[in-house]
């Protein structure tokens, strides 16, 4: 990942959002804290006085068993004398002994364990009192048994023992007991209270910290969610960052690839050659695509491939017709992805059958409102934007290039041609005149000039109008076109004049021929706006290299004489130069 992405990223998590929601979660968690301090308090505070109150409890418990042990124990001790006084067993007088100093052990610990207690302590205090008389009683007894026998300690006993003091004993240690059973079972209550309580604040606690760690985990996952969007994001915006990365690198070379080309093109000499050109280049410039350049051919009604590239560009037509491409059609660029079969280009039919899936862009070349031909690109991945300026911006380059290359090309015919017959111009005849006569010596082989004239062409002119005599020297050049050799020369000489330079013909060939052609002018039937010209007839002289002459100046002059004697002998003939007088030879005037 790159540093730019890194920083993007960071800035991304370093959002004000995200710093609150950091604090949001630090004052939850700060506020559970505080809540479950608290609570942890209370819950000490009340298990504290749970454990005191349950203190209570077990200190009524002892305290109510202190009274009975020591009613219990009076209980034993007044047993024990009544069996002693009837059985005078010592065994008896023994439990007798053993019990008394209980009575004091456990009413002394009563009075101990209700001294907090003023009422309990009162009643602790007039029970002890009480035990006292008892037992001092029980002593004088016991005393008597001992000095005067059975009888007086039997009576002293029936004295002694009151029924009011007994009562007062049992009434006294059943007060207590009451007392204590209340305290208790109000201590009680107060313990079942305070474990309920403590029960409660321990069950709120937990739920309230579930509770709250529940939100606090809610929180941090929707967070986490956030933080995980947010990376998605970041991850699609760096690729999207490196697709155009990439896309401006490869822009950036396609545009010198791009300038290349342009230079290539510009620099060739003919459509020819840019079509090798662009051959070479195209695939390089768009990368894993298929394509092919198609031109309008001169006659402006067919569209002809000058160049393919890629696996596919088999499947497209060789040629069509400009009306079956929509880019030409519409006159500007027209992808075909996503269009109904009724739109397609009907040159790209078969490709588009043949891999249904493949994107395709027709690009029109136009040069000053003219149209060139199309490049048509196919390629497996859709045409991004940059691709789609790239094939447009070389398609426009392209153009340009070619519009020069063609204007160039009908210049350079121009200056060579006649445009009103399409023949070679006087410039050219004089031109190749030079090299023609070269080769035929240095090859010894015969060159035959040929001046024609048309008959009476004023007559044609003056009868028809000028642009009729045009008509007919434009027929006239088709007619010359057909009947002479593609080797040979033929050139508007000037007006109705032409001359036809005839390589390896002799005298006697080149006569032939010129019957012909005049053959062919007296066959020729030419229609101005729908009017028969008449009949056209041409005369002609011939003069042949090396015999008539071996410059061109003395052919053309040989043969323009041999011409100025056919239209002599009635016009509509041919003359060599052979028929002229010995004296208007070259080489009789020269003594050759
Ligand atoms: P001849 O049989 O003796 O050759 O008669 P002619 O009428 O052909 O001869 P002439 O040389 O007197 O006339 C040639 C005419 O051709 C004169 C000129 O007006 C006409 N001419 C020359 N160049 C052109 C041209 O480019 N277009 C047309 N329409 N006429 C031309
Ligand atoms: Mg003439
Ligand atoms: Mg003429």
């Amino acid at each position: 990942m790159s540093a730019s992405v890194a920083q993007q990223e960071n800035a991304e998590f370093d959002f004000p959002e995200r710093r609150r929601f950091a604090r949001g979660v630090s004052a939850l968690f700060l506020v559970l804290g505080l809540i479950l301090a608290t609570i942890a308090v209370q819950v000490y505070k009340v298990v504290g006085d749970f454990l005191q109150a349950s203190q209570w409890v077990t200190h009524s418990m002892s305290v109510r068993q202190e009274i009975t042990l020591t009613l219990a124990s009076l209980h034993d001790a007044e047993a024990s004398q009544r069996a002693y006084l009837i059985s005078s067993s010592a065994e008896r007088l023994a439990d007798f002994s053993a019990a008394v100093p209980r009575i004091a052990e456990h009413s002394a610990k009563l009075s101990e364990l209700v001294a907090d207690n003023p009422v309990q302590a009162e009643n602790a205090r007039a029970l002890v009192i009480l035990l006292d008389a008892r037992l001092s009683a029980i002593h004088e007894v016991l005393e008597l048994f001992a000095h005067d026998g059975i009888e007086a300690a039997r009576a002293s006993a029936q004295m002694s023992r009151s029924r009011s003091d007994d009562f007062k004993i049992d009434s006294i240690g059943e007060r207590m007991l009451h007392h204590e059973e209340q305290l208790q079972s109000v201590r009680e209550r107060l313990t079942a209270d305070q474990a309920m309580l403590t029960r409660v604040l321990t069950v709120g606690a937990i739920l309230l910290s579930v509770f709250m760690l529940g939100i606090a985990l809610l929180l941090v996952q929707r967070e986490q969610g956030h933080r995980m969007a947010s990376m998605r994001e970041a991850r699609s915006a760096n690729r999207e960052l490196l697709r155009s990365l990439g896309d401006s690198q490869r822009l950036g070379q396609s545009l010198r690839e791009l300038a290349e080309l342009g230079e290539m093109l510009h620099g060739c000499r003919d459509v020819n050659e840019a079509a090798t050109g662009l051959r070479i280049s195209l695939p390089r410039l768009l990368v894993g695509s298929s394509g092919s350049v198609h031109l309008l051919n001169a006659s402006q009604n067919l569209i002809q491939a000058v160049a393919q590239w890629g696996e596919d560009s088999a499947d497209t037509a060789e040629i069509f017709a400009p009306d079956d491409c929509w880019a030409l059609r519409r006159g500007h660029a027209y992808p075909l992805s996503g269009t109904t079969p009724a739109f397609t280009c009907r040159h790209l039919q078969a490709s588009i059958e043949a891999h249904p899936t493949q994107e395709h862009l027709c690009v029109p070349m136009i040069a000053q409102g003219e149209i060139l031909g199309v490049i048509s690109v196919t390629s497996e991945q859709p045409f991004h934007g940059s691709e789609r300026s790239n094939i447009i911006a070389a398609c426009e380059s392209i153009s340009m290039a070619l519009a020069n290359l063609k204007l160039q090309e009908t210049l350079r015919i121009q200056s060579l041609r006649d445009p009103l017959t399409g023949l070679f111009n006087r410039r050219y005849l004089e031109a190749s005149f030079e090299r023609e006569i070269q080769r035929a010596e240095r090859r010894g082989i015969p060159l035959s000039v040929l001046m024609l004239d048309i008959d009476h062409f004023k007559h044609f002119n003056d009868s028809f109008g000028h642009e009729a005599g045009d008509a007919l020297l434009a027929h006239f050049g088709m007619v010359l076109g057909k009947v002479v050799r593609n080797e040979d020369i033929s050139c508007r000489y000037g007006g109705e004049e032409f001359t036809i330079l005839m390589p390896e013909a002799d005298a006697e060939l080149a006569k032939e021929r010129a019957e012909q052609i005049c053959a062919a002018v007296r066959a020729m039937d030419v229609q101005f706006h729908n009017l028969a010209l008449g009949r056209v007839t041409v005369s002609i002289g011939v003069a042949t290299h090396p015999e008539h002459g071996r410059t061109p100046d003395e052919l053309l002059r040989n043969a323009d004489n041999a011409l100025y004697v056919a239209k002599n002998s009635g016009r509509d003939r041919v003359m060599t130069a052979e028929t002229l007088h010995p004296a208007t030879r070259p080489d009789a005037s020269s003594g050759s």
